[in-house]
């Protein structure tokens, strides 16, 4: 089996886009810059805010962090002046959001749509224009490429439907000319699905539900779970029983995860870029 790390893939990345954003720099007098906002205390989204915080200053990215509580109209008026603000070119609104709030995804500039989840930025990435990917979906198709995984004509087995994963890397797979089945919670036969893969994407969020067993000798099996199991960090797929019987497989920690966050930063210098007209 080989393992797909994403490790030197994600430091790759990282090495360029510290080079580009110091020519950026130079040449614009301006930097990308970066605004998280956060509604409610959530603390894993509180984390995840100063993972992103460390990568960014990494790289030269401004980054800013702004958390309401129980403000709702505050945080859209928050978030108004973001997407009017010139100086900020990139902006995640953190999930969970409260019902209330629900709606304020869709108002993100979509030019500053760094996580690629406004219907106006999937609507074009369904239709095949250049637009901010969703970043994990995008790790999944950088790791099948650094590692020279073929793609055309082959069968592609996503497991997952959610709008942040498993649509966007079907639609990928589909763009590469990968004939794509979509498994969800519905799906009849999942074993019989996954055996007959040749490119398994495991996006469920339930720990080690994808056994080495359900799998084929000669599949290529892509791990996007993250699942946290008594501190533990966990994907979808049971990888010691998964690595005995497949091809290749992504690791978790270090596989899609360590690169989606590089493709993040990646996806935050592409709008600073689009908002400046650079090539
Ligand atoms: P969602 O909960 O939004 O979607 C999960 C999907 O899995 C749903 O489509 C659901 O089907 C399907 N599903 C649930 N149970 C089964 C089952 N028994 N058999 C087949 N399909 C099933 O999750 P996300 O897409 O947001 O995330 C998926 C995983 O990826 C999580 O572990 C998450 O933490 C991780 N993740 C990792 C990232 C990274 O960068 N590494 C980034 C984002 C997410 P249905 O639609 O029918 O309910």
């Amino acid at each position: 089996m080989k393992e797909l790390s994403g490790r030197k893939l994600a430091a790759e990345i990282k090495e360029s886009l510290i080079k580009e954003v110091e020519n950026l720099k130079n040449e614009t007098s301006a930097a990308p810059h970066l605004i998280v906002l956060q509604y409610g205390e959530d603390a894993a989204s509180k984390a995840y805010a100063s993972r992103i915080e460390k990568n960014c200053k990494a790289i030269g990215i401004e980054f800013e962090y702004q958390q309401l509580i129980n403000q709702p109209e505050k945080f859209k008026a928050l978030l108004k002046k973001a997407n009017k603000d010139t100086k900020i070119t990139s902006i995640m609104v953190q999930q969970p959001l409260p019902a209330e709030l629900k709606d304020s995804l869709e108002m993100i500039n979509p030019q500053k749509d760094l996580e690629g989840i406004t219907s106006a930025s999937l609507g074009k990435l369904f239709v095949g224009l250049e637009t901010l990917n969703p970043a994990t979906a995008e790790a999944c198709m950088e790791i099948l490429n650094y590692y020279d995984i073929p793609i055309k004509g082959q069968r592609a087995v996503v497991v997952g439907r959610s709008n942040i994963v498993g649509k966007p890397v079907s639609i990928l797979l589909q763009q590469k000319h990968a004939t794509v089945t979509m498994c969800h919670s519905r799906t009849r036969d999942l074993e019989w699905e996954l055996k007959n893969a040749d490119i398994v994407v495991a996006a469920v969020g339930k720990a080690e539900m994808i056994k080495g067993e359900m799998l084929d000798k000669n599949s290529v099996v892509i791990d996007v779970g993250t699942n946290f199991i008594d501190g533990k960090l966990l994907g979808d797929v049971d990888f010691d029983s998964a690595a005995k019987k497949v091809k290749a497989l992504t690791p978790v920690p270090g596989g899609v995860g360590t690169v989606t966050n590089q493709v993040l930063m990646r996806n935050i210098v592409k709008s600073f870029k689009n908002l400046h007209r650079i090539k």
